[in-house]
């Protein structure tokens, strides 16, 4: 794999909890318990979980909209979580975000010229008004938006291309890393996959990296290069798409993959229905923190954490099952998620 783009380490945000307006801390949010991974430049890294597991806070805190509890993010070999405003101010032009609403993202009042003109100007980026003007003209054949629509407001454009102008303004501060933040959850199906593609071919045109936060594993299977899952403020398994699609090395995984529906005519995924809802992120439970709803959880499940341990090349999971001879390990074979006939 190549240099980095960006390095998280160790991540926590633990928000804390008070009592009343002016009470003191009476206990704290795990929103984000102990997070590592890095993405390589021109790599998509997804990171699925249902929600209320800390995926978009993890988005969050990389963009330092607040303060981390522990941890280090480093972009481009630089830290970036204890910079001063001054300092980090040129590393924020180099990693932007699309969220999940386009609508709210663009000002209304604001025609889409001033929209793309905003970031360039923000950054001084153009020379003169003639190369703002140029920059901003590339940015909508970028999005493959006409050139002519720079004059309509946000209410004339479809949630589609409204999401495309959101990602032209992205683009605008010329940024090394797009965060997605379930950037195509709200979307319908056939403009989720037009966004999916565009968002595809500028990584493959510019180089981006794109931090790719969703809960939808269906989108993830067709434009990820890796993916990591997360549950309740932890990472559980990080694979490359292919190997954790086929053999997921984490029950978990496994449990969501088998809601993927299967493109094979006549085949489906056995459904596991996982018991129970997720645990509070204000008390994990102790152990691993998926054996209250695991179908595989055994006693030493309910008294040590798993830590996230490499299980073959580049695949790793946080699961005591694989410290198991094979024939004990049902995620030892080469397919967890089953894949069964209708006949
Ligand atoms: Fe399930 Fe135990 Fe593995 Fe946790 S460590 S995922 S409870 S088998």
């Amino acid at each position: 794999m190549s240099t980095p783009i960006l390095e998280v380490n160790d991540l926590k945000k633990h928000f804390p909890i008070r009592a009343g307006f002016f009470g003191g801390t009476t206990g704290y949010v795990y929103a984000v318990d102990g997070v590592s991974f890095s993405i390589a430049k021109g790599e998509t890294l997804s990171l699925v979980g249902e929600s209320g597991c800390g995926k978009s806070t993890v988005g969050k805190a990389i963009l330092r909209l607040f303060d981390i509890t522990a941890g280090q993010v480093v972009l481009d070999g630089q830290r970036i979580d204890d910079m001063a405003p001054g300092t980090l101010r040129p590393m924020r032009r180099r990693m932007q975000v699309v969220f999940q609403d386009p609508f709210s993202s663009l000002n209304p009042r604001m025609r889409v010229r001033d929209l793309l003109a905003e970031p360039i100007r923000n950054f001084g980026l153009a020379k003169d008004s003639a190369d703002l003007e140029r920059r901003v003209g590339e940015l909508m054949d970028r999005v493959r938006l006409p050139r002519d629509a720079v004059n309509r407001w946000p209410h004339e454009f479809s949630g589609g291309q409204r999401q495309r102008i959101c990602i032209a303004r992205a683009l605008a501060p010329e940024p090394d890393l797009i965060i997605c933040d379930e950037a195509v959850s709200a979307l319908d199906v056939s403009v989720k996959a037009q966004i999916v593609n565009l968002l595809q071919d500028l990584q493959k045109e510019l180089g981006l990296a794109l931090l790719f936060i969703s809960h939808d594993l269906a989108i993830v299977e067709h434009m990820t290069h890796r993916v990591a899952v997360m549950y309740l403020g932890k990472i559980v398994e990080v694979a490359p798409r292919r190997q954790l699609f086929a053999a997921p090395k984490h029950p978990y995984t496994e449990a969501l993959l088998s809601a993927v529906p299967v493109p094979e005519p006549g085949a489906a995924r056995e459904r596991i229905i996982l018991k129970g809802d997720v645990p509070s992120p204000i008390k994990p439970p102790k152990g691993c923190r998926f054996h209250t709803r695991c179908p595989y959880a055994f006693d030493r499940c309910r008294q040590d954490e798993p830590e996230l341990r490499q299980t073959e090349d580049g695949h790793f999971a946080a699961c005591h099952l694989h410290d198991r001879p094979a024939a004990e390990n049902p995620l030892a074979g080469a397919r967890g998620a089953a894949v069964i006939a209708h006949h």
